[in-house]
């Protein structure tokens, strides 16, 4: 049964080299836009590329604001603080996530609490929310309590799971509920929408990176995503060093970042946001014909996108029966030059997030066991 993906892979990407798990799609365009940002010599910390990509970035998100930074990871960390998280906060994420997630909350001195995933999704489970929140939260003047660990809950980062939305409508009337900020992790996410709303615009803000193996990339990026002009505002303070605008003055009335995205690779960005639609459109035929193949050869369930949304397919995914039969998918689709990759090890397993509250992570177990990544990337030639 393997030596039919191994065929089917090869044939879909016309190739008997090592076909990676996801690789970076490059035009000639990129190339100018990239060649442009160096005749200009603006390569640093101003520049045209870094309006213009957010100018776009927004409106394709139908966002009213996006800030571009420097990685996934530092928007994240400057959305929280924008959120209002402060130290000794609490903020509930998932357990199946990339560790940028929870590290993002460490690095404003707050602690993770993880709840459990939706098995259709992958993503954070509105119930598992639902029920933890009953269980643990109380109102208070100050705001939402955590009854067991005395910290306030001051945030929620639902991730969109290899760019398969969560049900962000449900976690949105919880949170709404509850008061409790949404921050949405849609670093996998970019173009995936539920019915036609795009990942990233749901929460009070949300988050997107374009690091070498996401969708879209200018070499390592991110974006903060907001409808809110106070937070937007607050969010390009605190990444550009917190720098009050003068003509030559240097004051800073805030300890910020040096989070800003340089305009060379704002210029990438740019090239690669005009064939967003293009490389899309590629992933999502891929996905249809492992579809496909996986049901027509009886093995392995394909992940789809959730009922009622788009995914963008980042990163396509199948359940085996078992990890036997993972480890055995592993061993003989890496052995024959086609990568493949278990999902990431739940975070409160790794040392380092050993002491945070969980609840049942019953799905997320059950997951992490069976999951496979299959090379996704856009073929080069269409
Ligand atoms: C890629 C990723 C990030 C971080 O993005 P970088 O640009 O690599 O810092 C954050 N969260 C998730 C879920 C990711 O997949």
């Amino acid at each position: 049964m393997y030596s039919d993906l191994i065929k089917f892979i090869r044939d879909w990407y016309q190739t008997k080299e090592l076909v990676p798990l996801h690789e970076p799609r490059f035009r000639e365009i990129d190339r100018n836009y990239v060649m442009d940002a160096i005749d200009s010599t603006f390569v640093s910390s101003i520049g045209e590329y870094v309006d213009r990509f957010e100018q776009k970035l927004a409106q394709y998100l139908g966002a009213a604001y996006a800030v571009a930074t420097v990685n996934g990871t530092a928007a994240l960390q400057t959305a929280l603080r924008v959120a209002g998280v402060e130290q000794h906060n609490e903020v509930i994420t998932q357990p199946l996530t990339f560790v940028a997630t929870a590290n993002a909350i460490v690095h404003n001195n707050a602690v993770p609490a993880f709840v459990d995933v939706n098995k259709a999704t992958l993503g954070l489970c509105p119930d598992a929310l639902e029920k933890f929140l009953d269980q643990n939260a109380s109102k208070k003047d100050q705001g939402v309590f955590n009854k067991n660990t005395g910290r306030r809950i001051a945030a929620i980062i639902p991730m969109h799971t290899f760019g398969n939305p969560c049900r962000m409508e449900q976690i949105m009337e919880l949170a709404n509920y509850w008061n409790i900020a949404v921050v949405e992790d849609a670093a996998e996410a970019l173009g995936s929408k539920i019915s036609k709303t795009y990942c990233a615009t749901f929460g009070s803000l949300g988050v997107l990176s374009f690091n070498g193996n996401k969708t879209i990339t200018c070499g390592g990026g991110g974006a903060i995503i907001t409808n809110d002009k106070r937070l937007a505002q607050k969010a390009k303070h605190l990444t550009t060093t917190a720098k009050v605008q003068h003509q030559w003055e240097f004051v800073h009335d805030e300890i910020g970042y040096n989070f800003r995205l340089p305009n060379l690779n704002a210029a990438l960005a740019c090239a690669q946001l005009e064939q967003v639609d293009g490389i899309l459109n590629d992933k999502r035929k891929l996905a249809r014909a492992y579809e496909k193949f996986f049901k027509e050869s009886g093995w392995g369930h394909f992940v789809t996108e959730p009922e009622g949304c788009t995914s963008n397919y980042w990163l396509n995914a199948v359940i085996t029966a078992d990890k036997k039969q993972r480890d055995e998918f592993l061993k003989k689709t890496n052995e024959s030059g086609i990568m493949t990759r278990p999902a990431w090890q739940l975070l409160p397993d790794l040392q380092i997030y050993k002491a945070c509250q969980t609840d049942s992570l019953e799905n997320a177990r059950w997951l992490a066991k069976r999951i496979i990544n299959l090379p996704s990337s856009a073929r080069a030639n269409v």
